[in-house]
């Protein structure tokens, strides 16, 4: 479903992305692990094209990414995407938060939106939530909002950005409850976590970065018990 090939990012001097190759299958849950700063958010940013490449190619079902224009808002809404700040809209209810894409965007008819989107609420657990205001939930609950606002546009994939990374310690479990759910559901979903336990039971695949460049890949069991390069050795070594 994506695939990039030979992919190459710099910002100035810095050769943020080296010859990145990674394909996800539809259905496939990868795992992207490694240290701070090794261009893990970069190939999410770049499946959207929130950010450029300079060279390589991704390709997203089959086509090239579009560059602009109608085919490019089509791919945004095919790609969903999960962020550390889950940036709802502060003036707007949850169940406004999760209508507003299919509606303003794609332009479907509030009353069907409406039933999907209860339906979602429902599925992360806060259908009862629906008339408050972002501020009034916790961080688990405006992160399992965001999810169910990415899912109303029914994507064909989500990218998570450290999903979790921002809140309370007994915040984390419940979004990744609802991710796993997702994931065994068929979703196919880039991750980019350092929850190592969401990666060995969730992931098909992690795959390890560092300095820009992909430097191993494998199933979980494998990466974690068995771990080829040094520096994926290193990283393990510091964090489990
Ligand atoms: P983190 O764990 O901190 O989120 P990351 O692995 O996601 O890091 P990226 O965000 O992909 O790393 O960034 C890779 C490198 O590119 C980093 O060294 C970062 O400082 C740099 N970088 C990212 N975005 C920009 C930008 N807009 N301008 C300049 N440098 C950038
Ligand atoms: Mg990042």
């Amino acid at each position: 479903l994506i695939v990039l090939e030979n992919v190459n990012k710099w910002f100035g001097p810095l050769h943020v992305l080296q010859d990145v190759d990674l394909s996800v299958a539809r259905g496939e849950v990868v795992v992207v692990i490694g240290p701070s700063g090794s261009g893990k958010s970069t190939p999410c940013r770049a499946i959207n094209r929130l950010e450029p490449i300079d060279s390589g190619t991704i390709t997203f079902d089959g086509r090239p990414l579009p560059a602009e224009g109608r085919a490019l808002a089509r791919l945004r809404s095919e790609v969903g995407m999960v962020f550390q700040s889950f940036n709802l809209f502060a003036h707007k209810t949850i169940l406004q938060n999760v209508m507003l894409g299919p509606v303003k965007v794609r332009k479907e008819k509030p009353a069907v939106v409406r039933d999907r989107a209860m339906g979602l609420l429902e599925r992360v657990g806060i259908a009862n939530q629906a008339d408050k205001y972002p501020a009034q939930l916790s961080g688990g609950q405006q992160q399992r909002v965001a999810i169910a606002r990415a899912l109303a546009m029914q994507p064909k994939a989500l990218l998570f950005d450290e999903p979790t990374s921002a809140l309370d310690p007994e915040m984390v479990g419940e979004v990744l409850d609802v991710m796993t759910s997702l994931a065994r559901d068929g979703m196919t979903m880039v991750v980019v976590t350092h929850e190592m336990g969401f990666a060995r039971h969730a992931a098909d695949r992690v795959v390890f970065m560092a300095d820009g460049q992909l430097v191993e890949q494998a199933v979980p069991e494998e990466f974690f018990a068995n771990p080829r390069s040094d520096r994926a050795k290193d990283f393990l070594s510091k964090i489990l």
